[in-house]
C-alpha cells in the first residue's frame, strides 16, 4: 500500500519515546538565504523587498531570448564568506548550471543554479544545543556541511478568486517577477545521524546558529518570516545500526525556528506508524501546516537525473584566486558563539543574566553602552529593566530597539546618576524627555531643571525642619528603630521637591540624630 495521500487530513503517529525507542532518526537540512545585494544575481536590477508587482524586471531576470547573464561579483563573495564561516573549502574553478524544470515563476524555465561544482563544500558547524525541559542536557553537535551553493530566487505566484489562496480553486494566477533572480545561497548539510531523540532540537539550534551566523556576515537579513532565510527539513528513520539510510521525506515551508524543531519531530512520529504497519515510506515533498501543526504530502521528489542539470554556456566560470579568498577571510567575524562567550566574561554576567540578554536581542546594544562609558552592571539593569519594561508598554512585537533611545544616550544617563546629579526617579524623567525627542539627557535634565539639590545647607536645614515637627519618629528612631527613619526621609524628599539624593538624606538624618547608620 502506498502511504502517498493528496488530502490534508492528519495521518497516524506513534507517540515520540515510543517512536524513538524502535528508530534512529536521520535528519538533513536545506537552508535557502537570499543575499541582501544591491541588485540581482545575473542583472542589474534592484532587490528591494515591497516593490509594485513587475516593476524590478528586465531581459535578463524576465528570461526573454537572447538577454545575456552576467554574475554578480559581490553575491559571488558573499557566498565565500559563507562558506568560509561555514569551514568549507572554496572550489578553485566551478560553474553554474542550469537545473530544468517549468514553473510559472520561473520565466526562462530553468533555474540557474550549481550543481556538481559548488563555490564551498565539504565544511562544518559546531552547534550548540541547550538543555531540555525533559532533563536532558546541553550538548555540542557538530554538523557536517555538504556544500553551499550559488543560485537564483523564482518570482512569486499570487492565486486569485478561490477560498484558500492556493491554485485549486481560483479563477487565475497572477506572477510577480521581481523575486526572479534575486541572488540565494543554498547552504546543504550532511545527513546527520546520532542525535537520537534530540534531532528535533539539533534541526533548531542548528538553523539559529546559522542565522546567527549569516547575519553577523552582514550577507543578508535572514527574515524567516519574510522569506529570507528558507529551510527544509529532510527526515528519514531507520533501524539502530542498520547500514542503509531510511528513505526521507523533505518538509517544506518552515519558516521560523520553532517549527523547524515540530516539523523534524511530527515527520519522526509519522514516519513510524507507517514502517511500524509495514508500510514504506513515499521520497515526497511534504508541507508543514503551522496552525495544526502535521505535513501533509506535497509532490513525489524527482532524483536529480530528472532535472536534466548541464554547465551553463551564457557565464564564465568563477574562479576565486587564492589571495582574493584569503582577503574574504581576513573580513570575517568572530564567530557569534564565541563572541558571546567572551563577552560575557568580560561583563561578568550569570549564564541567566547572559541568556536573557541575548534572546531580547541586547547584546550590541548594551555592548556599545559600555563602549561609551557605562559600567556593564549598569548597561544591563538599564536596558533590561527601565526599557524593556517601556518596549513592552510599547506592544507585544516592540523591542527596545525600537525605542530610538541610543547607546550613548544610556551612557550618559547612567554618567549623571553616578556623578550625583540624578536620582532613580528624576534619572526615569529625563528618559521620558529622550524617548519625547526633547534631546540628549543632559539637555533633558537642564531644560526640565532636573538636578540633586546640591547644596548642602539647604538639605540639613529641610533635615532640621523634619526632625523638629517629628519628636514622636525621633524617639523610636533613637530607641534602636532605625527603619523608622523611611517616614523622615519621604519628608525631607518631599520638602526638597524630590531634588535630593535620598541616601544622602538619610546620613545627614542619622547624623544630626548621633544615630549608627
Ligand atoms: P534535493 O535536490 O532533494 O533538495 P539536496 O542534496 O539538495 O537534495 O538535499 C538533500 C538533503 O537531504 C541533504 O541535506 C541530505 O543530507 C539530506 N538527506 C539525504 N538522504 C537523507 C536521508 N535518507 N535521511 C535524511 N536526510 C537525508
Ligand atoms: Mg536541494
Ligand atoms: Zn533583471
Amino acid at each position: 500500500m502506498s502511504t502517498h495521500t493528496s488530502t490534508g487530513s492528519a495521518e497516524a503517529v506513534v507517540p515520540f519515546d515510543e517512536a524513538m525507542s524502535r528508530y534512529e532518526p536521520v535528519i538533513g537540512l536545506e537552508v535557502h538565504v537570499e543575499l541582501g545585494t544591491a541588485t540581482k544575481m545575473f542583472c542589474g536590477c534592484a532587490t528591494g523587498f515591497g516593490a509594485d508587482p513587475n516593476t524590478q524586471t528586465c531581459p535578463v531576470c524576465l528570461g526573454l531570448p537572447g538577454a545575456l547573464p552576467v554574475v554578480n561579483a559581490t553575491a559571488v563573495e558573499s557566498a565565500i564568506r559563507i562558506g568560509l564561516a561555514l569551514n568549507c573549502s572554496i572550489a578553485e574553478w566551478c560553474r553554474f548550471a542550469r537545473k530544468n524544470y517549468f514553473y510559472p515563476d520561473m520565466p526562462k524555465n530553468f533555474q540557474t543554479s550549481q550543481y556538481d561544482e559548488p563555490i564551498a563544500f565539504d565544511g562544518y558547524l559546531d552547534v550548540e544545543v541547550p538543555e531540555n525541559e525533559s532533563g536532558g542536557e546541553a550538548f555540542t553537535y557538530r554538523v557536517e556541511i555538504e556544500r553551499a551553493h550559488m543560485e537564483e530566487d523564482t518570482g512569486k505566484s499570487t492565486h486569485v478568486g478561490g477560498a484558500t489562496g492556493r491554485i485549486h480553486g481560483a479563477s487565475h494566477s497572477l506572477v510577480d517577477y521581481n523575486r526572479a533572480g534575486i541572488p540565494l545561497i543554498e547552504i546543504v548539510t550532511r545527513p546527520l545521524r546520532g542525535a537520537g531523540d534530540r534531532a528535533p532540537e539539533v534541526a533548531k539550534a542548528y538553523v539559529a546558529v546559522l542565522r546567527d551566523l549569516l547575519r553577523a556576515l552582514d550577507v543578508s537579513d535572514v527574515k524567516m518570516e519574510q522569506g529570507s532565510l528558507r529551510c527544509d527539513a529532510n527526515v528519514s528513520l531507520m533501524l539502530p545500526g542498520a547500514d542503509v539510510l531510511g528513505t526521507r521525506t523533505e518538509t517544506k515551508n518552515v519558516n521560523s525556528l520553532r517549527s523547524v524543531e515540530r516539523a523534524v519531530r511530527y515527520e519522526m512520529t509519522r514516519h513510524a506508524a507507517v514502517l511500524d504497519a509495514g508500510d514504506a515510506i513515499f521520497q515526497e515533498t511534504r508541507h508543514w501546516h503551522e496552525d495544526t501543526g502535521i505535513t501533509t504530502s506535497g509532490r513525489p521528489k524527482s532524483d536529480a537525473d530528472d532535472y536534466r542539470y548541464f554547465p551553463e554556456p551564457d557565464l564564465v566560470p568563477v574562479a576565486p584566486t587564492r589571495d582574493h579568498v584569503e582577503r574574504l577571510r581576513a573580513t570575517l567575524p568572530e564567530n557569534p558563539a564565541e563572541r558571546r562567550r567572551r563577552l560575557q566574561g568580560d561583563w561578568g554576567y550569570s549564564d541567566l543574566e547572559m541568556r536573557d540578554v541575548v534572546n531580547a536581542g541586547a547584546v550590541e546594544v548594551i555592548e556599545e553602552t559600555v563602549a561609551a562609558g557605562a559600567s556593564p552592571a549598569a548597561a544591563r539593569k538599564w536596558w533590561m529593566g527601565e526599557l524593556a519594561r517601556r518596549a513592552k508598554g510599547e506592544g507585544p512585537d516592540s523591542t527596545v530597539l525600537d525605542l530610538g533611545v541610543t547607546p550613548a544616550h544610556i551612557a550618559e544617563l547612567d554618567g549623571l546618576v553616578t556623578d550625583g546629579r540624578l536620582n532613580d526617579s528624576m534619572a526615569r524623567q529625563v528618559l521620558d524627555g529622550v524617548l519625547a525627542g526633547e534631546g540628549t539627557p543632559v539637555q533633558v535634565a537642564d531644560a526640565r531643571g532636573l538636578e540633586l539639590v546640591q547644596d548642602d545647607g539647604a538639605l540639613q536645614a529641610a533635615v532640621d525642619e523634619v526632625i523638629a515637627a517629628n519628636p514622636d519618629v525621633v524617639e523610636r528612631i533613637r530607641g534602636g528603630k532605625v527603619q523608622a527613619v523611611g517616614a523622615l526621609i519621604g519628608q525631607v524628599m518631599k520638602a526638597m521637591r524630590g531634588q535630593a539624593d535620598a541616601g544622602k538624606a538619610r546620613q545627614l538624618i542619622l547624623d544630626t540624630l548621633g544615630v549608627q547608620g
